[in-house]
C-alpha cells in the first residue's frame, strides 16, 4: 500500500497519464467508492482489475471501480489490546481487525496488520469501459 503497488501483479500503479490510481472494491449493492472512504486494499492496473473481476468470486457478485487522485495515510487496521488487561479487544471489521487513526491514543495499543489510506478525488469508472480500453491497448 505504501508504494501503491498493484494488489494483483505487484507492480507499481504509477505511470497513468492522468496521474491517478485505480481502486476496485466489492459492491454487491452497486454503491460507488465514496469520497474520503477508508481502505486497506491497494490499487490495481486496468488489466488487473478486469482479471480480478473475472476470476474473484467475491468481486463477481458486484464490484465498483474509481480513479483516485490522492491517497493520504490515515492509520492502520490491526488488533487493539486493552492497556489494563493486555488482552486483545474484539475487532470492528469482518476480519477481526479495527481501523485506528494515527492520532488515536489507541494506536499505542494496536498491533498493526495493514495500512489504511483514505481515497480523495474519486471518479467512478464503468468496469465495462475499462474492459474496452484494455482490449484496445
Ligand atoms: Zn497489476
Amino acid at each position: 500500500m505504501n508504494h501503491l503497488l498493484c494488489q494483483v501483479c505487484g507492480e507499481s500503479t504509477f505511470g497513468r497519464r492522468d496521474e491517478r490510481h485505480l481502486f476496485l472494491a466489492r459492491a454487491a449493492a452497486g454503491q460507488p467508492i465514496e469520497e474520503g472512504e477508508k481502505t486497506t486494499t491497494p490499487p490495481v492496473h486496468d488489466r488487473c482489475a478486469i482479471e480480478a473481476v473475472r476470476d474473484c468470486p467475491e468481486l463477481r457478485k458486484g464490484a465498483t471501480a474509481s480513479l483516485v487522485e490522492y491517497t493520504p495515510s490515515w492509520g492502520v487496521a490491526g488488533v487493539v489490546y486493552d492497556p489494563r488487561t493486555l488482552q486483545p479487544l474484539p475487532g470492528d471489521c469482518d476480519d477481526g481487525l479495527t481501523f485506528v487513526a494515527y492520532e488515536d491514543p489507541a494506536i499505542r495499543w494496536t498491533l498493526a496488520a495493514r495500512e489504511v489510506v483514505t481515497l480523495h478525488g474519486c471518479t467512478t469508472v464503468d468496469l465495462d469501459d475499462l474492459d474496452a480500453h484494455a482490449a484496445a491497448a
